[in-house]
């Protein structure tokens, strides 16, 4: 059977626009909706993030799943993106304090035979020095493929196809079968800005054999309010990320650092070198307000986490005029994994969804964005059965 290669996909995130760049990379027409003007409006708006794995010694679903998606967002970023301007390979060290409530088993160096051999080694004693640490009782990781990333480089090098139509502007109100083509018919709010006055809309259907929700922390309220379904137990994260300019004498670590919060700096942007730390991690939140208290807490997560680029940046912190923040709200779901793949392959054929890609999306999009694809096209993805089915959309059978 010849498959109708016409597809829609909501929301132009990272996730939205790593599903339109597979899809239209294999021969899909696509138009990608978003209610914002431009892609990158909400989660993936995020100024830098981090590309790095989960590291657990009994390489649990989210091990497996960050490996493979740090390859495939590495291989991109090489071939489509500016290194040292839009990411950096730097690597990123990873901290394994102590915690009261939960001790880490310890990291054995991986044997030349282990998927883990070319992701994570210890730490090494020069990687510590470099970031102010003493390598004395050190459980500290390297991920020497780690990196930092842009993520609105990163949506643009997937959205520059001729085969992707972009549609900002439009809201998806509501959407159902058509009885008569049997593809899916989409009533769009059309807002239309007016200078001085707020704005305006029109309506306008759009309809699609194909349709794939990517709509981060929204998609609680899309299933529940577009398409009266259940929201599968996803949730909203918000986070605030506090974030500076160098001070010319600062001596600040060439790689990224996580662990407990994280720590990135040296990255370009218009106003000279920045850094960024955080992100606070509010369960069950939604809000986008900046807060010092949030700031106070970043602060204070630095301090554990590096206390000697936390001192050399004690000054800056202590001029509230040079923190600046930025926040937003991440989707995650019960058991931390995306969601993705089709709804309910018999109530609602057509309809695939990619979501809840927590606080790794830009590590996880373009695999998972694979898988999606792979599945909307009948091909078997290239994961363990065990590692799909934790990430099914699971809507209670009609
Ligand atoms: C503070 C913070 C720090 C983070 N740091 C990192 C990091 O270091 N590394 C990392 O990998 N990840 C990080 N993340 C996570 C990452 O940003 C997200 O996982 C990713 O951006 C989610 O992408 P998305 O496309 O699913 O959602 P979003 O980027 O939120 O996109 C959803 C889009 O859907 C649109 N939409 C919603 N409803 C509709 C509708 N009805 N009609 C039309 N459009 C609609 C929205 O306008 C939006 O543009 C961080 C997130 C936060 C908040």
């Amino acid at each position: 059977m010849n498959l109708d290669k016409r597809c829609i996909v909501i929301g132009a995130g990272v996730a939205g626009a790593a599903c339109a760049h597979i899809l239209a990379d294999r021969g899909w027409q696509v138009k990608l909706l978003d209610m914002a003007k431009e892609p990158c409006a909400a989660a993936s708006g995020v100024p830098v993030g981090m590309l790095s794995c989960h590291a657990s010694p009994d390489d649990n679903p989210l091990s497996q799943l960050t490996r493979a998606g740090l390859q495939a967002t590495v291989a991109f970023a090489k071939e489509h993106l500016i290194e040292g301007q839009d990411w950096s390979a730097c690597g990123v060290l990873e901290r394994r304090l102590a915690d009261s409530s939960h001790t880490k088993k310890p990291w054995q160096e991986p044997e030349q035979d282990s998927v883990w051999f070319s992701h994570v080694q210890l730490a090494q004693p020069e990687q510590l020095l470099q970031a102010g640490l003493s390598d004395e009782l050190s459980h500290d990781l390297w991920q020497p493929q780690g990196a930092w990333i842009k993520p609105l480089a990163l949506v643009r090098a997937l959205l520059s196809n001729d085969d992707i139509l972009f549609m900002g502007l439009h809201e998806v109100e509501s959407m159902q079968k058509s009885p008569a083509t049997g593809e899916w018919q989409l009533r769009l709010k059309n807002h239309i800005p007016i200078p001085n006055m707020g704005s305006s809309h029109t309506y306008a259907t759009e309809t699609a054999p194909h349709v794939v929700i990517a709509t981060g922390a929204q998609t609680p309220d899309f299933l529940n309010q577009v398409l009266y379904e259940p929201d599968m137990g996803l949730h909203p994260i918000a986070g605030q990320v506090s974030w500076g300019l160098h001070d010319h004498s600062a001596d600040l670590p060439k790689f990224a650092v996580n662990g407990h919060g994280s720590f990135v700096a040296h990255v370009p942007t218009t106003d000279g070198l920045a850094w960024y730390t955080g992100s606070t991690f509010d369960r069950h939140q939604s809000h986008l307000v900046a807060t010092g208290e949030a700031h106070a807490h970043n602060r204070q997560r630095l301090s554990e986490l590096l206390p000697a680029v936390a001192d050399t940046l004690a000054s800056q912190w202590n001029d509230t005029a040079q923190i600046k923040s930025w926040n937003g709200v991440r989707c995650a779901s019960i058991n931390r994994l995306p969601k993705l793949g089709p709804l309910d392959e018999k109530r609602l054929p057509g309809l695939h969804m990619l979501s809840a890609l927590g606080s790794r999306g830009l590590t996880l999009a373009l695999l998972c964005a694979q898988v999606v694809a792979d599945r909307m096209e009948g091909t078997p993805p290239a994961l363990s059965e065990a590692l799909l089915k934790a990430m099914q959309c699971e809507l209670p059978q009609g």
